[in-house]
């Protein structure tokens, strides 16, 4: 699944090829994605001039003046830009073709992400709620140490709240937990905020690591298969049970929480 980290390296790769081009034709494939596509979205988008490509959460954020197309990967979609005539796939459901004569693709194997059109995303009903961004400064030990206060959930689905913050999946917040030397299975309400301060650090080295790694090993969004490319990363405690602490050399434990899987050293997290 693309993780906030996939999800900006791909902001990164496509924002060169869109912003400042005029829209010339919008081609819906199928509509029946997470959502349906409403016809809003291609009415809208044709003929409009796109400002810039941002993110939010794991939303890419197609922005024109008049306002955006919120495109959301879900499981397995993938964004890349074509020659425009460059024929479809079976996956390829959506193609925003550009006056260069380029198209941004969307492919979706599984079909589980989504399109939207909204003239102010940022209060799109699916962007409204959402926690602040991760690498953000309003993200911060103060930040969560005093959102948790009263909380008894533990600090793993804590971080993994996207009311909480966005972004921080389960790989990530195994990692970043085992950085901070905090247990996964503490309550949230009762940890202080220097640990929260080590923990919101841990985080963004945790995720920015990652997209280090994507812009090392970026695939090609222009003229590549349009395969979605996942990180490789040096992961510290995830997927490492019974090997090595690589601080106390204690063996790595793995439990399951909320059902997902957890990796931590019992010794040196507390
Ligand atoms: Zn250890």
């Amino acid at each position: 699944m693309p993780e906030l980290p996939e999800v900006e390296t791909s902001r990164r790769g496509i924002e060169p090829h869109l912003r400042g081009q005029t829209v010339s034709n919008v081609v819906v494939r199928n509509r029946a994605l997470r959502w349906p596509v409403a016809r809003s979205v291609d009415r809208n988008l044709s003929g409009a001039t796109i400002t810039s490509v941002e993110r939010r959460a794991k939303y890419l954020l197609i922005n024109t003046a008049s306002g955006s197309a919120i495109l959301h990967l879900g499981m397995s979609g993938s964004v890349y830009v074509v020659d425009k005539g460059t024929p479809a796939g079976i996956h390829d459901h959506v193609d925003i073709e550009l006056a260069s004569g380029r198209t941004l693709r969307f492919r979706d194997p599984r079909r589980f992400g989504s399109l939207h059109w909204s003239r102010k995303p940022l209060q799109h009903k699916l962007l409204a709620k959402l926690g602040p961004e991760p690498l953000g400064d309003d993200f911060s030990g103060q930040y969560l140490w005093q959102t948790s206060r009263g909380r008894r959930v533990s600090v793993k689905q804590f971080i993994m709240n996207a009311h909480v913050v966005v972004g921080v999946g389960n790989i990530y917040a195994s990692e970043a937990l085992f950085m901070a030397c905090i247990h996964p299975r503490r309550a949230a309400g009762r940890i202080s905020v220097e640990r929260y301060e080590r923990l919101a650090r841990s985080i963004k080295t945790v995720l920015g690591n990652a997209i280090k790694a994507g812009g090392t090993t970026l695939r090609d969004f222009y003229g590549g298969d349009g395969e979605a490319g996942y990180f490789q990363q040096q992961l510290e405690a995830y997927g490492r049970e019974g090997e090595p602490c690589r601080r106390c050399d204690t063996a790595i434990t793995s439990i399951v929480q909320g059902q997902r899987s957890t990796y931590y050293c019992k010794e040196c997290q507390t």
